[in-house]
């Protein structure tokens, strides 16, 4: 088993990070929003008596639940043929009517490795895909931490692989490191303390909530406009516990739901800043770093009372 941690927040961190009081921006009364999850079928740490395909089983329930189905999950194929346990979690996702997509086969960072060998881990990982996701298109690939090179070589020549072997970038518009709550929410069910597992939920949805704003504002400066929206989220316990109530959030903030080849067919996402990164980050992130524009205030994730819960 492989602990899988994705898709930092790293990008906001080249921004400009202030809490500073600014005018209030004027944000479309219906955004749209495909909902993507990462890390199957083993994202975050598996807390006692829970198995990966009852999790699997969760979400999939809560978005049917929604009325949501052909929701992309990006799979990491390392382990699945020694577990069946993981085994059973793929199927129950795509049983459900939900779909997979590539996410690498061990989770590398295309930082640490080079675009052959970056290559070949997505190519490995392909049986898995073909074995799981049956007739389904399985062609559309999500970078591990969203780090698309960090050299301008490596992200030219993985792109021009991608592009070869038919896939589509996942690109993400939508992120808020909903996998940083599983390590405390381990911690905290382990102690059984309530008041802290009470935070870890409502903290989640603020952070949410927080993130979707800022996301959605940094459109504005990348693009001069909104865009339809890819949320990335994470296959883990604590997402699983709180996706029913993070829906509420976006039902309330007048999102509604696509898929993510619907979505993906604005013109947006065809563009491709074609700048070296090493934090990578969220497309209009990566845009924003490209030209050096500066980031939307926002309030940072609270990273380090989330480290010191319940320890
Ligand atoms: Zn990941």
């Amino acid at each position: 088993m492989v602990l899988l941690v994705c898709a930092g927040l790293a990008a906001h961190a080249e921004g400009k990070s202030s809490t500073k009081k600014q005018k209030p921006v004027r944000l479309a009364r219906h955004p749209v929003v495909a909902l993507t999850f990462d890390d199957l079928p083993a994202g975050g740490g598996l807390p006692p008596n829970q198995t990966r395909a009852q999790i699997a089983a969760t979400l999939a329930s809560e978005l049917l639940a929604h009325h949501l189905k052909g929701v992309y999950g990006f799979v990491n194929g390392v382990d699945v043929a020694d577990d069946p346990d993981e085994q059973e979690a793929l199927r129950t996702w795509v049983e459900a009517g939900m779909l997979l997509g590539n996410h690498t086969w061990s989770h590398p960072s295309l930082n640490d490795v080079s675009a052959a060998a970056f290559e070949q881990e997505i190519a490995r990982n392909e049986p898995v895909l073909a074995q799981f996701a049956k007739e389904h298109d399985w062609h559309w690939f999500r970078y591990p931490y969203l780090y698309e090179g960090d050299t301008l070589e490596k992200r030219r020549a993985v792109r021009a692989w991608l592009k070869a072997h038919h896939y589509r970038i996942a690109q993400v518009t939508l992120n808020f490191n909903d996998d940083d709550w599983d390590d405390a929410y381990g911690r905290c069910a382990a102690k059984k303390d309530d008041t802290a597992i009470g935070w870890l939920r409502q903290s989640y949805l603020d952070n949410a909530a927080e993130f979707i704003r800022v996301g959605r504002e940094e459109q504005l400066t990348a693009f001069g406009h909104e865009v339809p929206n890819v949320l990335l989220l994470h296959e883990t316990p604590f997402t699983a516990l709180m996706l029913p109530e993070l829906l509420r959030v976006l039902d309330r903030q007048g999102f509604r739901y696509r898929d993510l080849a619907k979505v993906q067919r604005n013109r947006v996402y065809a563009l491709d800043p074609d700048a070296a990164s090493a934090v990578g980050g969220p497309l209009p992130n990566q845009f924003l770093n490209a030209r050096h524009l500066a980031y939307p205030p926002f309030e940072p994730e609270p990273t380090e009372k989330l480290e010191g819960l319940c320890r």
